[in-house]
């Protein structure tokens, strides 16, 4: 589902990417470890397009991102078909943006009715049927403002998901809740993995990693320094950086 191979990403000078090469397969869960700086927000946001890459590629489904293969050379696509292909991935952030001024369920069809252009009907019936899948059922008609960070960022999920993507990206899902609020969201995504979804999670939850990922990546100064399996990675750590990462989270 996703290939990426050798991506280089640059500010400015200031090498943040040297090298990612990671893949993941249909249906598979990786959680991406490793300490603030270390560019996992970064190759998020390199393979939802927010960001461009300096070099190397990232396939998602097949497609090369961001660029058409022309004879020998690679031409950097337009903004309305890297728009198309942003869509192939929903992206969840820390923070839950909502729109402030917009209800849950609007805030969920927002995407598919503007964006998409789908008939608003067939949306509201699909935003009704995520909100219940992320158990909020009763809350179409809450604004953000009434309800709880976790609530929120189960709306958030759901929004992303009333996409219909083929991949999701969480990007720190957890960080800003409290922590007795912590649970029900991993909760969603548990329960998200177990119906097969693909997807790709920076978390410091190692609990979540263990029990929910196939694959765990650790991450370190712009570089994968470990890949493979919840036990070989959390468990059994082989480089002492990984090892001194997970001793200074538990
Ligand atoms: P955290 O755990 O704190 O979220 P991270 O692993 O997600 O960290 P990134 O946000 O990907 O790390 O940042 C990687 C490096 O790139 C950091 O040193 C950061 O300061 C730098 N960086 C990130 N975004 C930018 C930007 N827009 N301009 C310049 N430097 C940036
Ligand atoms: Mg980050």
């Amino acid at each position: 589902m996703v290939v990426a191979h050798d991506v280089q990403k640059y500010y400015g000078s200031y090498h943040a990417l040297k090298g990612i090469s990671m893949e993941v397969a249909s249906g598979e869960v990786m959680c991406i470890v490793g300490p603030s700086g270390s560019g996992k927000s970064t190759f998020l946001r390199c393979i939802n397009q927010l960001e461009r890459t300096d070099g190397g590629a990232i396939w998602l489904g097949g497609e090369l991102c961001g660029y058409r293969r022309k004879g020998n050379e690679l031409r950097e696509l337009s903004d309305s078909e890297i728009a198309r292909q942003r869509l192939a991935s929903g992206m969840v952030f820390q923070r839950f943006n909502l729109f402030g001024h917009m209800t849950a369920l609007q805030n969920i069809m927002e995407g598919p009715v503007v964006v998409q252009q789908r008939k608003r009907a067939e949306v509201r019936d699909e935003a009704e049927a995520l909100l219940e899948r992320v158990g909020l059922a009763g809350k179409s008609g809450a604004y953000p403002g009434e309800l709880s960070g976790g609530q929120q960022q189960r709306v958030a999920i759901a929004r992303a998901l009333a996409m219909r993507p083929k991949l999701m990206l969480f990007d720190e899902p957890t960080s800003a809740l409290d922590p007795e609020l912590v649970g029900e969201v991993l909760g969603v995504m548990k329960d998200l993995a177990l119906s097969g979804m693909t997807m790709i999670v920076v978390t410091h939850e190692l609990g979540f990693a263990r029990e929910v990922s196939d694959r765990v990546v650790f991450m370190d100064q712009g570089q994968v320094l470990e890949c493979g399996t919840p036990a070989e990675v959390l468990t059994h750590p082989q480089h002492a950086r990984t090892k001194e990462f997970i001793a200074a989270i538990l």
